[in-house]
């Protein structure tokens, strides 16, 4: 099959997938308002295959046939594939207007992680499965998403010591050919609009533990399978003032796997416990240097925002709105100047032979973007002002009676109409100040990891011996 268009996966979605949202069961995603926009978000990805502006990066041969496939499923075995994986996610996230489609580059995190594990075990079965698998969803431009974090119960607890063997994703029951599972999976982006689920283990475990060491991936629609989704934002939001396009953002999932069944051609792990921890870091290692990927567009826009606000307001001069503006400026440029750092210094991971961008500076960057992501928010809502949450509506704009009014009291400086600053101020009441910027400000702490997430794995990949040697060598020791 060729690359599909949007209406194509639109089509697909349409598969008596059980998902809820608000308490009821929606008969098709691609309708319901909420979950259409992050329908329409990850739409994108099948509009870039048919774009001549992004075919070149979004596009390339199948090794095996020579159909075009989407350049998300190419297998990094060259340090050049870090840079052009980059390179998209950046590229994917402008051309969405600035909400990365999401539904290829976690699935495909997760296969590269599966495959450079099963070559450190030494497992071909299990690579060939997972190769197969890439090609099956290559082939047929099947969209995924990514099923790693557990519900968890007493976080202090692996799965064997907690009050509930439901609280980690297992395997209930094994034949000759498939396994049957059973479990939760939280906050699991886009599953509720993706053709296929992968699942993997979240955390080392013990041999008492084999039954949760399972990684594994189903069609959405399969029977056993219930998600619960609940809105971001809604499709369209009458408060705001129109955009050019509409806003973009995706949906979460609690995912229910009720005794589903699995055939064994589609797992991955099956009870080799030692391994799980390493699936779990391998899927990070992957998969946080697209976080700080998607990131920059993000960041590069809200700091546009922010200036056009000091402009809107006449502020952009005073002292400490530019001092604001070098704070902006100075979080927005590390963040790529880590992410850049990370692509240009690429490693064999593991010496499996798979290339990832350096495990160190990724993780930095990741952990730079989470935790000054708050000031940067603050710094924005400093500068608009209280009009970020009082401002009059749309409707309120609409209304002939009050639109005089708010034409004649709510301008801003210079050149700005009272139109012209209320549109701004709608859009960072969006980013800055609605329902959604408090998801966003959540997701950058959580999504992709939480802080000790990446300290762990700053301390697993920093060079602690070369520290440890250079300061020896000036200070004899004797030790
Ligand atoms: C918007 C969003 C999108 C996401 N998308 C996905 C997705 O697509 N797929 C997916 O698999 N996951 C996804 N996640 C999940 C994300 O990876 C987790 O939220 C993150 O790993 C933290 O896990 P948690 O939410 O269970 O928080 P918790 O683990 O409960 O963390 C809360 C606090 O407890 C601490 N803590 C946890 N365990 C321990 C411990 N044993 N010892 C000491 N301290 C501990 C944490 O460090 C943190 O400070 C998403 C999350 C968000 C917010």
């Amino acid at each position: 099959m060729a690359l599909r268009t949007a209406e194509q996966y639109r089509a697909g979605l349409r598969d008596d997938r059980k998902v809820y949202i608000l308490g009821k069961q929606v008969s098709d995603v691609t309708e319901d308002p909420h979950i259409k926009v992050g329908v329409e978000t990850a739409a994108f990805d099948f509009l870039m295959g048919h774009d001549p502006a992004m075919r070149d990066l979004a596009v390339m041969k199948d090794p095996e046939t020579g159909e075009e496939i989407s350049t998300y499923f190419e297998v990094p075995d060259d340090p050049e594939c870090v840079t052009r994986r980059h390179e998209l996610v950046k590229a994917a996230c402008y051309y969405a207007d600035c909400a990365l489609p999401f539904v290829k580059d976690v699935g495909t995190d997760i296969m590269n992680g599966l495959k450079s594990v099963a070559r450190i075990m030494g497992n071909k079965t299990y690579e060939e499965r997972i190769d197969d698998y890439r090609w099956h969803c290559a082939r047929n431009d099947l969209s995924m998403s990514g099923a790693v974090t557990d519900v968890k119960g007493d976080r202090s607890k692996s799965p064997s010591g907690q009050g509930s063997p439901d609280y980690y994703l297992r395997i209930v029951d094994e034949t000759e050919d498939e396994i049957v599972v059973s479990g939760a999976k939280a906050h699991i982006t886009a599953s509720a609009y993706t053709d296929e689920i992968l699942v993997v283990p979240t955390r080392n475990l013990t041999e008492e533990e084999a039954d949760y060491a399972v990684a594994f991936a189903v069609p959405v629609n399969t029977p056993g399978i219930t998600q619960i989704c609940r809105p971001s934002f809604r499709y369209e939001d009458k408060h705001h003032f129109p955009t050019p396009r509409p806003r973009r953002g995706h949906l979460e999932a609690l995912v229910i796997f009720d005794n589903v069944r699995v055939p064994k051609d589609r797992v991955f792990l099956l009870r080799e416990w030692p391994f799980a921890q390493y699936v779990a870091y391998a899927f990070a290692a992957f998969h946080r240097f697209t976080a700080v990927t998607y990131k920059i567009p993000i960041l590069e826009i809200m700091t546009g925002l922010g200036m056009l606000a000091a402009e809107a307001n006449g502020v952009a001069k005073a002292a400490h709105v530019r001092e604001k503006f070098v704070n902006m400026i100075r979080y927005t440029e590390t963040t790529k100047a880590l992410a850049k750092a990370a692509h240009m210094d690429p490693e064999n991971f593991r010496g499996s032979g798979l290339y990832i961008a350096n495990c160190l500076t990724s993780n930095m960057a990741k952990l730079h973007f989470a935790s000054n992501f708050h000031e940067f928010v603050r710094d924005i809502q400093d500068i608009c002002g209280g009009i970020l949450v009082t401002q009059p509506t749309y409707q309120d704009w609409q209304n002939t009676e009050l639109k005089p009014y708010l034409e004649r009291y709510m301008g801003g400086a210079g050149d700005y109409s009272a139109e012209q600053r209320l549109k701004l101020m709608s859009t960072l009441h969006h980013v800055a100040a609605s329902d959604f910027a408090g998801w966003h400000e959540v997701c950058t702490v959580h999504a992709e990891g939480s802080f000790a997430a990446q300290k762990m794995m700053l301390s697993i990949e920093a060079p602690m011996e070369v520290y440890r040697e250079r300061a020896k060598a000036i200070v004899e020791l004797g030790v």
